[in-house]
């Protein structure tokens, strides 16, 4: 384990020594993983609260009381961002080397800190510790790959201007300013600072309103910010419900970072429209997952396991819909039963765990909502199918459901947890047809030994991102790939280029030198007008051949 979980690690440690370790059967399970106080007093120290006002967060390993998080109020975000204004002036005088410097920096400390991250990780979202280990990873790769592209991707670009040589034309890449940052609860430490570390590369600073479930781990993400080298001041975090805070943080923000459900990116579209600022929105998915005819089964098996269970679900790319050719379908689904039946679950901050917990009440209550709807309309559970409080206040075994039709909820609607539909396909074009039916289109996984054909099928489907013979790894962590949705999945792209470009204007600066755009040396309208259109139409040529 972990020196955290020993409390002797170099930040302190979370957890209380006094109390046990969690495999200690002497002392209560629900004190085993209790924090220690100055531990949540030093990452609380963080949030902008003068209300007086905490919040209890109990984790969903075991149900115990986990922290009290100070609440912030509307004048607390107004303090945001007038700090933020003030730590963004300077910032951006900072050179893009000194930026990328300290993005580097993050990436060593990330991973030097990546078993406290994972530990509060788990300890607030009740995870399985692969999957927690996903998001320091996911956030180094970042940070590395914005340090290494910022000259690229910031510089001032020369472009050609209407009179070749006549006309010097620069484009620069201006910062927007404050950008204000709302995360959910599924994956706490990448949520809340994958789309910062752009933002302040380019520029500017972040208020950022992380999910309540899961405010320490986003707290540990901004102390780790500051001991990387960016000024405190630049990084503002505030505590509270999204639909009391979601109004001031858009109300004082130059540009809106959301990731949530499609529910909540409408209002926020509309906020923003309002006051003509720039959002993007990360929103759900109902992602499809396709076996076609030739595909490798047993890796199909594989990467269908992490697809559906993944974070037991509650990962927007994850699948929730698989189709399978006809003539493999009886071997897929038997490979993929028994390997979902093989897997451990488990609450546990150790590693072997496949699948750990649900975060909360009520996904639980929707996830047991639309299998008992599927169930009751005649679906039939392959695997799973139970809720195991036996494990864990909300757990949810993986399920694997067949015959689901469309009346039934988990047909169209997003469940956000460990279920997945199987449907059988005769032909391709069907099956693209079906996978693009619905509303979302967020993430989707074609599995086949023919690269070239699984592309053109990629092209046909109507998905932000597409992993071939992958379940969503291979786009997700390539950082140069834009992430995001099409339809009602979201606007606008995180991550490569379009991620960090989102948080900055272009300003156009054009040097008019020697010709003026009016005419000279006594020349007429007239002949002005004749003299452009020859020379316009002599490039035009020039340039066609
Ligand atoms: P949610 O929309 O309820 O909450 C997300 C965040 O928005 C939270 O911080 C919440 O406090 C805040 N919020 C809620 N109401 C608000 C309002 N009126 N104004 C401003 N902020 C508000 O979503 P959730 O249930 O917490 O998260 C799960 C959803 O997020 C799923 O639908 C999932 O698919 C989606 N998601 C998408 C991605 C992606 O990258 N596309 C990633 C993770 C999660």
């Amino acid at each position: 384990m972990s020196e955290a979980i020993s409390g002797s690690g170099a930040s302190g440690g979370p957890l209380d020594p006094a109390l046990g370790g969690p495999h200690d059967p002497e002392h209560d399970p629900r004190a085993a993983y209790a924090l220690e106080p100055e531990y949540v007093a030093r990452l609380t120290d963080r949030i902008l609260s003068t209300t007086g006002v905490t919040k209890q967060v109990t984790s969903p390993i075991n149900g115990a009381p986990l922290a009290n998080i100070p609440q912030s109020s509307t004048e607390d975000v107004a303090e945001a961002f007038r700090r933020a204004r003030i730590a963004q002036a300077a910032w951006a005088r900072v050179s893009i080397d000194e930026r990328a410097r300290i993005l580097h920096r993050l990436h060593d400390i990330t991973f030097d800190r990546q078993t406290e991250i994972m530990d509060l990780i788990q300890l607030e979202s009740g995870k399985a510790r692969k999957h927690a280990s996903d998001e320091p990873l996911h956030i180094a790769l970042t940070a590395r790959y914005y340090a290494r592209t910022a000259h690229k991707h910031l510089d001032t670009e020369r472009r050609p201007g209407v009179m070749p040589a006549l006309t010097r034309l620069e484009v620069n890449r201006v910062p927007k300013g404050v950008v204000g940052i709302i995360s959910p609860w599924n994956y706490p430490f990448t949520m809340a600072l994958c789309d910062g570390l752009p933002a302040l590369l380019a520029g500017n600073a972040v208020v950022t309103k992380p999910d309540a479930q899961t405010m320490l781990t986003a707290l540990l993400g901004a102390e780790l910010l500051e001991e990387a080298g960016f000024p405190r001041d630049l990084w503002q975090v505030v505590a509270g419900p999204g639909r009391e805070l979601g109004t001031p943080i858009i109300d004082r923000a130059d540009y809106i970072c959301f990731t949530g459900s499609t529910a909540t990116g409408k209002v926020i579209a509309r906020q923003a429209a309002e006051r003509l600022i720039g959002c993007s929105l990360e929103l759900g998915g109902k992602n499809p997952f396709l076996v076609l005819r030739d595909a490798d089964i047993e890796r199909a098996a594989e990467g269908a396991v992490r697809a559906s269970f993944s974070n037991a679900g509650q990962l927007c790319v994850s699948t929730e819909r698989m189709f399978v050719a006809d003539q493999v379908y009886d071997r897929f689904v038997e490979r993929f039963v028994a390997r979902t039946k093989a897997m451990s679950l488990g609450a546990s901050l150790d590693w072997g765990v496949d699948m750990g917990a649900l975060i909360s009440a009520d996904q639980l209550e929707t996830v047991q909502a639309h299998v008992a709807d599927a169930v009751a309309k005649g679906a039939r559970v392959l695997a799973g199918g139970r809720a195991r409080p036996d494990l864990a206040p909300y757990f949810f075994e993986p399920t694997i459901l067949e015959g689901v039709t469309p009346d039934m909820t988990c047909f169209g609607d997003e469940t956000f947890g460990p279920v997945i539909s199987l449907y059988r396909f005769h032909d391709e074009s069907d099956a693209v047809a079906r996978a693009n039916d619905g509303d979302y289109g967020l993430n989707a996984a074609v599995y086949s030994r023919d690269g070239d054909r699984a592309r053109v099928i990629a092209r046909q489907i109507k998905c932000g991102t597409v992993n071939i013979n992958e379940a969503f790894g291979a786009t997700f962590a390539s950082i140069d790939a834009p992430m995001g949705g099409m339809r009602q999945s979201g606007m606008g792209r995180s991550q490569g280029a379009e991620g960090i470009h989102r948080y900055t204007e272009t300003q156009s600066v054009a040097q008019q030198k020697l010709m003026r755009f009016s005419p000279m040396f006594g020349m007429s309208d007239e002949t002005y007008n004749k003299v452009t259109t020859a020379t316009f139409k002599l490039m035009n040529k020039l340039g066609r051949a």
